[in-house]
Order: C-alpha cells, then structure tokens, then sequence
C-alpha cells in the first residue's frame, strides 16, 4: 500500500489517498487539541498510543459484528482504512454526566445514568459543535432517517460491547463520540476509538484517564492513555 497525497489535515490526525481509490491512510499525529482547536499541544508517543489502542478497540468492534472502515495497522502511526463518504454529525453517548451535559443541564459530573444518554452535535468546529436533534439532520439532509435510526443503534451497540470491555480492564466508559459514513448503501463506523474522544475513569478512584488530563491540565496525558493500552491489554510492543 502506497502512501499518495494528503487529503485532509484535521486535529490530531492527517488522512492521505492510496494507490487504491477506496483506501485511505490515517496518520495519527502527537497534536493534541481542545476547545475546537483553541488549546493545542504536541503531545510525545500520543499517535503511536493511539494507532495501537483504535487498533484493538477496532479489531474487538470487528468481532463483535459492528461494520467498520478499519483494515489494518501499517507502521507505529498510520493505519489504512476504506474511504467512507463521512456524515457530518457526531454521535455521542453517556453513561455517567460530564462535559458539555454537565454544563447544558447543571447537572453535578459524575452523576451516573440509569440507562445511556444519546446526543447528536453537528462536526463544526467554527460553530463550536453545536448540540442538534435528528430533526435538524432530516430538514438539512445530512442523513436520511434510515442513516439517523443506523447510527443511534450502532452507537448504542458499541456502547454495550466496549463498557463490559472497559469494566474487564478496571475502567468506566463515561461517554464517548463516534462518527460514521457511507460505505456504498451500508453505513460503517469511521475515524477513530481512542482516549482523545472518550472519557475514562478508574473505576476505583474515578481518576481521569483521557483526554480531559489535557483540557484541564492535569499532566501525565500519554503516561494515562498507556494506562489505559497495558489493562486493555493492547500490544505495546510490535
Ligand atoms: P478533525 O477533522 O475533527 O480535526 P481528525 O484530525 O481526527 O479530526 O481528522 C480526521 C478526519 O478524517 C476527520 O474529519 C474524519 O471525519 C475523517 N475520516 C475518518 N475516517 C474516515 C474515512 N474512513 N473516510 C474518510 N474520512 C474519514
Ligand atoms: N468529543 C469528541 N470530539 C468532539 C466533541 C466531543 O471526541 O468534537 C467526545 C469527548 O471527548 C467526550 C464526548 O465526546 O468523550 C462528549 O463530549 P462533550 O459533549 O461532553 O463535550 P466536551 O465538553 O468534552 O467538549
């Protein structure tokens, strides 16, 4: 598989074409950002951890029947995947309040749900992200109603396939985001399962173990995402 040109350059990874017209390479680089892109960082080993831990959790939504782009892990930092036509919402779900629930219900973090909470938000970073309902995504057609009815079930069943995966390595799977696309008339799950766009917590100490060790400056970021690969027990080592 060749590398061909760079397509996009987003946040945290850069996607180049291939000598194959359905295949694409995602690059994981060490940026790290938040805020939509107001805080930035180079962060050492963060794409490494990355590629390897979307790799597993990757491999393990696979098996457990879910249709994703990923096809294989190609070096440390690049994983090749089949080129979807990319939705442009994200789908969130949340089995313990943080984040922008916390904020838009004023609702204490840590608060756990009785059954996962569903959201989507339109990808726009120059809109912030903004908090939409299937309403929206039907009168602008950025999905038909089969798509939206897709992605709300898919990412219910990954949530019940990766908490007990999660639970298993002593970690809670507060929330996370997923983005799906169009593979031919099916739909696939695209971009990436990694700490950046997840919340983890020890499930003893309640520790964070993702991405918000950045946002709020906790330290120890890779040093938490590594934690995370070792109880997984994601292969560290090539
Ligand atoms: P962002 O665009 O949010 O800054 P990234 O830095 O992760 O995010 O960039 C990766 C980009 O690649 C995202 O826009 C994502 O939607 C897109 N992408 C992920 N998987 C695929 C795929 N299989 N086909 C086409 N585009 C993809
Ligand atoms: N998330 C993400 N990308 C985004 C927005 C959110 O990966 O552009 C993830 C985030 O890491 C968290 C979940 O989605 O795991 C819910 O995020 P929230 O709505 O609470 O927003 P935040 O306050 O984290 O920006």
């Amino acid at each position: 598989m060749k590398k061909g040109d760079l397509l996009y350059t987003g946040k945290a990874k850069s996607v180049y074409t291939t000598d194959q017209a359905d295949r694409l390479i995602l690059h994981f680089r060490n940026d790290t950002s938040a805020f939509d892109g107001a805080k930035l960082a180079k962060l050492d080993r963060k794409g490494e951890m990355n590629n390897r831990i979307n790799t597993f959790i990757m491999g393990h939504l696979e098996s457990a029947g879910i249709a994703t782009h990923f096809i294989e892990r190609i070096s440390a930092v690049d994983s090749v995947v089949k080129r979807l036509d990319m939705i442009k919402v994200e789908c969130v779900v949340r089995n313990i309040v943080a984040g922008s629930l916390s904020k838009r219900l004023g609702i204490e973090e840590g608060f756990d749900l009785d059954q996962p909470v569903f959201e989507f938000f339109l990808k726009d970073d120059a809109l912030h992200d903004p908090f939409i309902n299937d309403s929206h995504i039907r009168a602008f057609s950025w999905a038909s109603d089969a798509e939206i009815d897709a992605m709300r079930t898919l990412t219910l069943q990954v949530n019940d396939i990766l908490k007990p995966l999660f639970a298993n390595a002593g970690i809670l799977l507060v929330d996370f985001k997923l983005e799906f696309g169009r593979d031919g008339d099916q739909l696939a799950l695209g971009d990436e399962f990694t700490p950046d766009g997840c919340r983890l917590w020890d499930a003893k100490t309640r520790n964070k173990l993702d991405k918000d060790r950045f946002r709020r400056d906790l330290g120890d970021v890779v040093e938490a995402y590594e934690e995370v690969a070792r109880r997984l027990g994601v292969p560290l080592q090539d």
